[in-house]
Formats: structure tokens, sequence, C-alpha cells
């Protein structure tokens, strides 16, 4: 006879006692008080009653809710769930993602500063780092491959802060060893941030591999249904904290209570999102890598990817549904492509439900730094989203065949 086992407790108010999935449901909400609702409402109010005594109250806090831009309900709520699901110690949500990454350069980097980024990069933080930060702020950068951890190491000058890179490369889907930059990084006195927007957790969470501040666009797979936009940092609580005291009270790119109440909703269903967009993002890739119409396809799951192998360590669960391929063919027949498709729609972004996919011609800065299949027929970015998967391999089959009568 076997003696009863007692499982350990988990308590939906202890995250750490809980799985993904579970904190996925129940991280950061609360019933509301007022109406014992079970889901936080939104709160569209700019200011929040002040106790009897405000002389206790900071008023630059960013803890209570007091105004909106400090601390507002919504934002408080989705601020506790994106620290837990990315395992920090605190959170900032910002207006967008591209205010959560400068919100990180503007409050980490002074003039006089350097920084390592990655030579392939969300195309606003290029133009961050070439443009704005050197010229209005004299700050300077060097343009590095993250996948080589001796180009990332000859970089590092005596003034370097911080190493800043994205955990998939966008467009070239490049896969870095995180652990590896993390020592180069910290040995030189440099922070690392990390773009996870294309690898959300739980397939990756780069702070447990040393990472100090993970970058989010919630625009993107956090939300998941492409009606909201929201960025967010997440790190050690000291980081966090001068992010918001400088980027958010004092410049102001908060977020809306609205699109916290809409991205705290989506993130609900994030690990199920994720798995469908993985199994049918390997799916498609296998696909289009085995029709001799197609040029090249870039996707981390696939054994051709030149970092698998790092990416087969490092995300565990899934390797994302973004890819990049192309047609054999000029920019016209990639157009043509495009346009024979019906169920996959044409648009920027990712992370949606609907499947998405844009061209990208083969000019422009940054394309020296893409690979050579990349600058020979540009780019199609395919962000995979949640229909079913046979109906997209037939659409991208279809269109196939349209395009090579
Ligand atoms: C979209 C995106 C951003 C910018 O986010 P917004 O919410 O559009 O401002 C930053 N990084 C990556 C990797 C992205 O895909």
């Amino acid at each position: 006879m076997t003696s009863p086992r007692t499982l350990p407790r988990p308590d939906k108010h202890d995250p750490q006692s809980l799985g993904f999935a579970t904190q996925s449901v129940h991280a950061g909400n609360q019933v509301d008080a007022g109406s014992g609702a079970l889901r936080t409402p939104i709160v569209m109010a700019n200011s929040y009653a002040l106790p009897d005594d405000p002389a206790a109250l900071s008023w630059s806090g960013t803890d209570v809710p007091l105004y909106t831009r400090n601390s507002g309900s919504n934002q408080l709520g989705l601020q506790r769930k994106l620290a837990v699901l990315e395992g920090g110690e605190d959170a900032v949500a910002l207006a967008s993602g591209v205010a959560a990454l400068h919100a990180v350069f503007f409050t980490l980097l002074r003039t006089g500063d350097h920084v390592v980024v990655a030579d392939v990069t969300y195309e606003a933080v290029f133009r961050l780092f070439t443009e704005l930060l050197p010229e209005k702020y004299g700050i300077q950068a060097s343009f590095v491959d993250p996948t080589d951890p001796d180009a990332v190491r000859a970089a590092i000058r005596p003034e370097t802060r911080l190493v800043h890179i994205e955990s998939v490369g966008n467009p070239t889907t490049k896969v870095t060893d995180v652990a590896a930059i993390a020592r180069i990084a910290h040995e030189a006195g440099a922070l690392l941030s990390i773009d996870n927007t294309f690898t959300p957790p739980p397939l990756f969470r780069p702070l447990a591999l040393g990472a100090d501040l993970v970058v989010h666009s919630l625009t993107k797979y956090i939300n998941g249904h492409g009606d909201a936009m929201g960025g967010a940092v997440i790190g050690r609580a000291d980081l966090i904290r001068r992010i918001k005291l400088d980027a958010m009270v004092d410049v102001g790119g908060v977020i809306s209570p609205f699109n916290a109440w809409l991205i705290m909703r989506g993130s609900v269903t994030l690990p199920l999102r994720l798995r469908q967009h993985c199994a049918s993002a390997q799916a498609i890739a296998e696909f289009l890598e085995a029709d001799p119409r197609v040029a090249y396809v870039a996707y981390p799951g696939l054994e051709s990817h030149p970092q698998h192998a790092v990416a087969a360590r490092q995300f565990g669960q899934g390797f994302g549904g973004m890819m990049a391929f192309a047609v054999a063919g000029d920019a016209a027949t990639q157009n043509r492509f495009v346009s024979n498709l019906r169920v996959i729609t044409s648009a920027v972004s990712l992370g949606h439900d609907e499947t998405l996919i844009v061209h990208v011609d083969a000019s422009g800065p940054r394309v020296a730094a893409y690979p050579p299949a990349f600058r020979e027929f540009g780019h199609l970015r395919l962000s995979v989203g949640l229909e079913d998967a046979d109906d997209l391999v037939a659409d991208l089959s279809a269109a196939l065949a349209a395009t090579f009568p």
C-alpha cells in the first residue's frame, strides 16, 4: 500500500507557487473591491483619491494609484503580471515597444557613453543609435554581429555601459547565445538589455540567463490580438525604479488604462497561443524549405538555421512564430507572390492572431549586415498566426503555383 502523497500547495496569490499557464491567468489580477468583479475593471481615471494626510505621499511615487502618468490601476496590475511572467523583480509598462526601448537608453546612458548594439535590430533602434542619440546626446554605438561573442568582446570600450541585442534578430532570425553575451557585458561592467518581443515567455526568459533588462513590444505576442499598443521593460527593481522615475514620470510615454486592460486580457492565453504559433510556423517553414521555387527560409526551428543548436538549447518549448523567406525571383516576383495569397494578409506588425506577411526589398542602410540570400532576393517576413496550419500551407502553395505558372 502506498501512503498518501501531499503535493506542494499552489496559491493564486503567490505566483511563485504556480506554473506558467496558471500565472498567465492569475498574476496581476485582483477582485475589484468596489463591485466584486473577478477581473480588474478598466479604470479610465487620471487621478486617484489622496489619503487624509497627503504629506506622507511621494508626488513622484509609482507604486500606489495616484496619477495615471505614475501609477494607474490597470497599469499597476499589468506591471505585476509582466514581472511574474519574465521572472523579474519589477516591470514598467509604457505606450509602445519603441517607448520602452527609448526608456532604457534614455535612462541608462549619458553623453560620452558607448553602447554595443546588434548589427541587425528593429528599425527604430538602428535609427536611435545611428542618428538621434549620437547627434543629440553624444552617445556612441558600435554595431556587431551578436552571434560572434569575440566580435562583441572586441567592440567593448572602457566607456561601454550597455549591450543591446534581440533574442531573435529582426528580420534575419539570428539567435544570440545570451548567457555568453551576458558574461562579456558583465566582465566589462556593462549591462545587457534584450528585446524579447519575438520569443516571449514561456519560450524564453533572458533574465534567467544573465540579462539585466528585458524589453517587449506588448503590441505583438503578449497582447496577441493586433488591437492595442504597449511596451514594457522588466528586470531588477533598482533599474526599473530609475526607468519609472526618469522615462515614465518625467518623459511621460505612459500606457493608457484601456490598452493596459486589453493587454492584460490578451496575455491570459499567451502560452496556448504560442504553442500554436510555434507548431504552425515549424510546419510552414518545413513546407517552404522543401519547395524548389523558394529561394531560402530563415527559421530557428530548421536544422539548416545557422544557430539552430543555440536556439534549441535556449528556447526549449518552441522556436516562435517568426520567419523570413523569399521566392526565387526579383522584387516584382516577391510582390506578385504576396498578391496571390488569399488567407495571409499583407501588413506590418507581428504576433497577431492573423498571419501577416510583408515584403522588404534588398535596399536600405542595414542590408550590408544581412545574410547573402537576403541581399540577393530581399525578404518576406512572415508572422504565423492562429489559423489552421493546413489553410496557411495551402494558401502558400496556391500562391506559389499562381506566381510560377
Ligand atoms: C514591433 C517591435 C518593436 C516596437 O514596438 P512598437 O510597439 O511597435 O513600438 C520593438 N522591437 C521589436 C523586435 C518589434 O518587433
